[in-house]
């Protein structure tokens, strides 16, 4: 088949020849009869009129199959359809390649683009610390998933103001100095549930500015916790140093010299030795615990046999305060626990019942099975524990009453050190009222499997 171009290039050249014919004729009609030159006007007429219309239905055809052509081109790239097949010399198969190639570039770059977004958007979304992106106004553009938990962003925040959505002026304030060009990282406290949050801020080309901040929440508590620690353990042994060192002064000032006077001082000397052998004792413990250096070592325990030796360690204090002391266990009930760590919490619990219940009063211990854990309960009748105190027992050097505690001999540390072992051989603790009057300290740990020469002795 003729390409269009030159098949309308040929129809014009024939068009072209009729007229020049048609030319010469009409010069020669001088020389012609006159019917003649009527005859021949007419036979120009007509060829002209043919040769017109042949030449406008060629240009039509080109045209339409020009147009056809670039259609078919147009819709094959627009639906990355393979490629029309087009002659391959003329300029229009040139121009589809080049199109075509065109497109192929554009595709890869395009599909290049999309891979590096999605990256880049599962980085941010997967990063710890949270990233807020906003426009010119101060909207949102961008808060990957940490932001949106840590600054609470209700559910449609895009597009939406900052202001709208975070109420937290110290961050606004921050946002403003950087777009004024000042310093940018800010610590701030985000309310309901209250966070600390340290943020850095920084400005882009656009005018837009990035947040990026980090929850610093656990952190500050742990600062905290570690700064009232030291701060309780010095003050926990200032007090017993002062008064060892002020009864041993007044021994030499001349206490010495009087009997009576002097046994009282060297008891008082005895008695805060003693405490801060104990206060050292259970920091060291718990040091040792909360470094992981403590290991247990786990086996099945036959609960009645531990808590009569328990009983009998306390026997005596009880009965200087006449307090009567029982335990109830059935045998052949097993723990899973480690012998050391599980008379240390019996201890501790019994030890605080006795310290705690006035004079005349009763502690019991008992345990019993409840579904894979075994409950063990120490019972008093003492001034018991008001719900407010309750949750705060078992956390280190916190007391309901500090003057009993500290006469009674108390550390502050017995339930956190309770706590922390019972929680390491898998079982929980906590206290409850009892009725009328007194507290209910119980423990669960697992259940330990009955072993098999136990078994076959039964
Ligand atoms: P402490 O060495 O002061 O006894 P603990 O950690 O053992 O420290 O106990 C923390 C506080 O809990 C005590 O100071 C006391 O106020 C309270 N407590 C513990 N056991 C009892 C109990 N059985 N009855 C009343 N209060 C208790």
């Amino acid at each position: 088949m003729l390409p269009a171009r030159r098949k309308t290039a040929t129809l014009g050249a024939l068009t072209g020849a009729q007229l020049i014919v048609s030319l010469a004729l009409g010069i020669g009609l001088g020389r012609v009869a006159p019917e003649a030159r009527v005859a021949i006007w007419s036979a120009l007429a007509v060829g002209l009129i043919v040769s017109v219309a042949t030449t406008a239905l060629g240009l039509a055809w080109a045209q339409r199959e020009l147009s056809r052509t670039l259609r078919s081109l147009v819709a094959s790239v627009q639906s990355r359809e393979p490629r029309p097949t087009l002659p391959e010399d003329t300029e229009i198969a040139g121009l589809a390649g080049s199109v075509h190639r065109m497109a192929d570039e554009l595709d890869t770059a395009l599909r290049s683009l999309a891979a590096e977004r999605d990256r880049f958007e599962a980085v941010l979304e997967t990063m710890a610390p949270a990233v807020l992106a906003l426009d010119r106004e101060r909207c949102i553009a961008t808060a990957n998933r940490s932001a949106r938990r840590l600054f609470a962003l209700r559910d449609s925040w895009q597009g939406r103001p900052l202001l709208e959505q975070v109420r937290a002026p110290a961050l606004h304030e921050l946002l403003d100095r950087v777009a004024a060009g000042e310093p940018e990282t800010a610590e701030f406290e985000l309310p309901s549930p209250l966070r600390s949050v340290q943020a850095r801020a920084s400005r882009l080309a656009d005018g837009g500015l990035v947040v990026v901040a980090d929850d610093v929440t656990d952190i500050r508590r742990l600062e905290r916790v570690r700064r009232d620690f030291v701060a309780n353990v010095s003050h926990e042994l200032r007090t017993p140093i002062a008064v060892i060192r002020a009864n041993a002064e007044t021994l030499l000032d001349g206490a010495l010299e009087h009997p009576e006077a002097a046994r009282r001082f060297v008891e008082a000397l005895y008695r805060h030795a003693d405490r801060l052998t104990r206060l050292i004792g259970d920091l060291l413990d718990i040091s040792r615990i909360e470094a992981g250096k403590r290991v247990l070592s786990l086996e099945p325990l036959e609960l009645s046999d531990l808590t009569t030796d328990v009983i009998l360690t306390l026997e005596q204090d009880a009965k200087a305060k006449s307090i009567s002391l029982h335990s109830e266990v059935d045998p052949g009930l097993y723990v899973m626990g480690d012998l050391k760590a599980l008379e240390q919490v019996l201890v501790n619990l019994v030890d605080n019942a006795v310290k705690y219940t006035p004079a005349g009063g009763h502690v019991e211990l008992s345990a019993a099975r409840d579904g894979e854990q075994v409950r063990i309960e120490v019972r008093d009748d003492g001034p018991g524990i008001e719900p407010q105190h309750a949750k705060r027992i078992f956390e280190r050097f916190y007391r309901v009453d500090s003057g009993r505690s500290r006469e009674a001999g108390g550390t502050g540390l017995g339930l956190s050190i309770v706590k922390h072992l019972v929680e390491a051989m898998g079982g929980s603790v906590g206290v409850d009222p009892r009725s009328p009057r007194g507290s209910i300290f119980w423990v669960t740990v697992p259940l330990g499997d009955v072993p098999e020469d136990a078994e076959s002795a039964a």
